[in-house]
């Protein structure tokens, strides 16, 4: 009997050792990740060794909705953020264990390739807020151990996701202008640079759109300044639903807006800027029984070969888009 109580401590012991490692080997590799994307991968990776499982996913909470921050091994991940399960745990804030061939049990996810025996669905918070789910699977069964040490990285992740969201608030601040969520001036510049070598290196154009709202400062003062704000968003968001993805909208000045067209020549220039012009003639904001409108006058330009620099593109929009004022105004006018 005391062999066998000896032996049950031993077990014990070995046991919360491999837990102490486990642990401080998950922290260790949480600490290294402060962005989100990277964090998810690691996390997962880590998940997936200390606990034996096959497959698994870590989602989260962002905008709204969940999202697969990092997966592997899984179908369906798409379906797994809306399953009941995961929206269970979150609510009632505990682990569960599926049995998959328990009747109860409808699987949302399996395994690629075949069967998943056993699923964890464990709820990701930060002092009680929740912040998303890890879900993991095996083909074979979880032991105790498993369940006992997710409880431990759970904890870990938590703190580490909490931490990578704030990381990303942050960054987010620092890069949006949160008036017309456009990027601000220095992000801005630093993209069109960034997009500016980009061009010269694989030898592919660059658009650039400058737009600057025509007389502005009448609708400011004949509805005040909260109305021209709501018409500067309203103009953003013009601008955005015109553009194609992976233009990058910047707001330059007080009521000044940058474009950056990667890979546009001339002619799309002219496409997308007479798009924008017409977009924005469109748009209304609701004052009362007003309606409140404004038009845009843009000056448009292409990186070429002999263009000296960025800036010297900017240069160019500029120039243009003065043309377009004293020609008349809601108009784009090409350098
Ligand atoms: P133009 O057609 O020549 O561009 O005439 P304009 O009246 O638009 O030009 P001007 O540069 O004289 O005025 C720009 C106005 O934009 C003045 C300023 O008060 C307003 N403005 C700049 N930033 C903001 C903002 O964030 N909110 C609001 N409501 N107005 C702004
Ligand atoms: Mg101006
Ligand atoms: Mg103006």
């Amino acid at each position: 009997m005391s062999a066998a109580a000896f032996n049950s401590l031993i077990r014990t012991l070995a046991r919360s050792h491999v837990v102490g490692d486990a642990t401080r080997d998950f922290s260790a590799v949480l600490s290294r990740e402060f962005e989100l994307e990277g964090l998810g991968d690691a996390a997962l990776e880590g998940l997936l060794r200390h606990t034996g499982a096959e497959a698994g996913a870590i989602l989260v909470a962002r905008d709204e909705g969940m999202e697969a921050l990092a997966s592997h091994g899984l179908r369906g991940i798409d379906g797994l953020a809306a399953s009941d399960h995961v929206r269970r745990v979150l609510r009632v804030d505990r682990t569960e264990l599926l049995h998959v061939d328990a009747p109860d049990v409808i699987v949302d996810s399996l395994l690629v390739g075949q069967a998943a025996r056993e699923i964890l669905v464990a709820p990701v918070t930060f002092k009680s807020v929740p912040l998303g789910a890890i879900v993991l699977a095996t083909p074979g069964e979880f032991g105790r151990d498993a369940v006992r040490l997710l409880e431990q990285l759970r904890a870990d992740l938590g703190l580490a996701v909490n931490n990578a969201l704030a990381h990303d608030r942050l960054e987010r601040l620092a890069a949006v202008d949160p008036l017309t969520d456009a990027y601000n001036r220095r992000f801005g510049l630093a993209r069109l640079r960034e997009e500016y070598s980009r061009a010269v290196r694989a030898e592919n154009p660059l658009g650039i759109l400058m737009l600057d709202l025509d007389h502005f400062k009448t609708v400011n003062d004949t509805y005040g300044h909260l109305v021209g704000d709501r018409v500067l968003r309203a103009v953003a968001g013009a601008c955005r639903r015109v553009v194609r993805e992976g233009d990058v909208l910047i707001r330059y000045g007080g009521e000044e807006f940058l474009v950056l067209l990667p890979g546009a020549g001339a002619a799309d220039v002219k496409q997308v800027g007479e798009r924008i012009r017409r977009a924005v003639a469109e748009t209304f904001v609701e004052d009362g029984d007003l309606r409140v409108g404004v038009t845009v006058s843009l000056g448009g330009t292409t990186f070429r070969e002999d263009a000296e620099s960025a800036d010297s593109l900017i240069a160019e929009a500029d120039r243009a888009l003065y043309e377009a004022k004293v020609s008349g105004r809601d108009r784009l006018v090409l350098a």
